[in-house]
C-alpha cells in the first residue's frame, strides 16, 4: 500500500462517503504521514459543515414569482403588440386593395353618379363588376380570415 493510493480516499474517508477498508485502516494507522493528512481532511470537513449557510432573504419567493409574472406579462404585451401590428397591417392591405380595385374597375366613378347607373340599368354595372369578382372574392376572404383571427385572439385573451 503506497501512500498515494491512502492519501486519495482521505477526503472521502473524512466526509463519511467512504469507510476505511482493512488495508487503508491499517496504513492509516501506521503512517504518521497519512494519519495527519486524514485528520487535518477531518478539521476542514467539519469547518466547512460548521460553515453558516446563508437565509434566502425575505419573501424570496413572492418575489421570485412576482418576478416570473411581470416578464411573462411583459412578453404577453409583447406578443399582443405583434398581433396588434400584424392585424393592422392586414386590415389596411385589405382596404388598400379594395381601394386600387375600386378605382381600377371604375366603381367609384360609377358610384359617383349613381342616377346615372340606375337610370342606364344594372346590366352596365354587372357588366363592370363581374370580371372583377374573383378579386372582391379574395378580398373578403382576406377580411374575412383576418376578422377569425381576430376573434380567436381575442377569445383567447379573455380566458
Ligand atoms: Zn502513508
Amino acid at each position: 500500500m503506497f501512500c498515494d493510493e491512502a492519501l486519495d480516499t482521505v477526503e472521502a474517508i473524512a466526509a463519511g462517503e467512504l469507510m476505511a477498508d482493512g488495508r487503508v485502516a491499517a496504513h492509516l494507522a501506521s503512517c504518521p504521514n497519512c494519519a495527519q493528512a486524514l485528520e487535518s481532511a477531518r478539521k476542514l470537513e467539519r469547518s466547512l459543515r460548521q460553515r453558516p449557510v446563508p437565509n434566502p432573504p425575505a419573501q424570496f419567493t413572492s418575489r421570485t414569482l412576482a418576478r416570473v409574472r411581470r416578464a411573462r406579462w411583459r412578453s404577453d404585451q409583447f406578443l399582443d403588440v405583434g398581433f396588434n401590428v400584424a392585424i393592422g397591417l392586414i386590415v389596411v392591405s385589405v382596404m388598400a386593395g379594395v381601394w386600387m380595385l375600386l378605382h381600377r374597375t371604375g366603381i367609384v366613378s360609377v358610384s359617383g353618379d349613381a342616377v346615372n347607373v340606375f337610370g342606364s340599368g344594372f346590366v352596365a354595372l354587372a357588366r363592370r363588376v363581374a370580371p372583377a369578382l374573383p378579386l372582391y372574392a379574395g378580398a373578403a376572404a382576406l377580411l374575412v380570415s383576418a376578422l377569425a383571427l381576430w376573434w380567436w385572439a381575442e377569445r383567447d385573451t379573455a380566458l
